[in-house]
């Protein structure tokens, strides 16, 4: 199954389920879309709809997705870079520092998902480390 987006001419957009794009030709061709808002049977695809369900093949989001790699590794070398490594003591450290009882440092460790959630509970700012995913290719 296929699904358009279609608009009338009075510009009532709805969906539109083929079994393919055959199907939506072959029905449109012999007048069987009807819009449910007003009847009109001069039905056609959205020109502007947004890529669903196979319609057209969608733009390969590979250079997107090679970006944000980038973008994560980048961060978290920046992270390992610029902050100590205080590994399952993370909490603990995070807290001292918060509430001022140690050097006021950037570090990195390790948390379990409560124990993160306990410090922003707490008000303490955590954010989880980027994946280590490798340079993409
Ligand atoms: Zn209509």
């Amino acid at each position: 199954m296929i699904v358009y987006s279609l608009n009338c001419r009075e510009g009532h957009g709805f969906e539109g389920w083929f079994a393919s794009s055959d199907s939506y030709e072959e029905q449109r061709a012999r007048g069987k879309l009807v819009c449910p808002v007003c009847n009109s049977r001069h039905v056609d695809k959205a020109p502007m709809a947004p890529s669903l369900a196979g319609t057209r093949k969608a733009d390969p989001p590979a250079q997107e997705l090679r970006k944000m790699r980038q973008f994560m590794t980048g961060l978290r070398k920046h992270i390992e870079e610029n902050s100590e490594y205080v590994g399952p003591k993370f909490p603990d450290e995070a807290r001292k520092i918060h509430y001022g009882e140690t050097e006021e440092r950037s570090i990195y460790g390790e948390a379990t998902i409560g124990e993160a959630k306990d410090l922003v509970e707490e008000g303490i700012d955590v954010a989880p480390l980027p994946p280590d995913i490798g340079e993409a290719n």
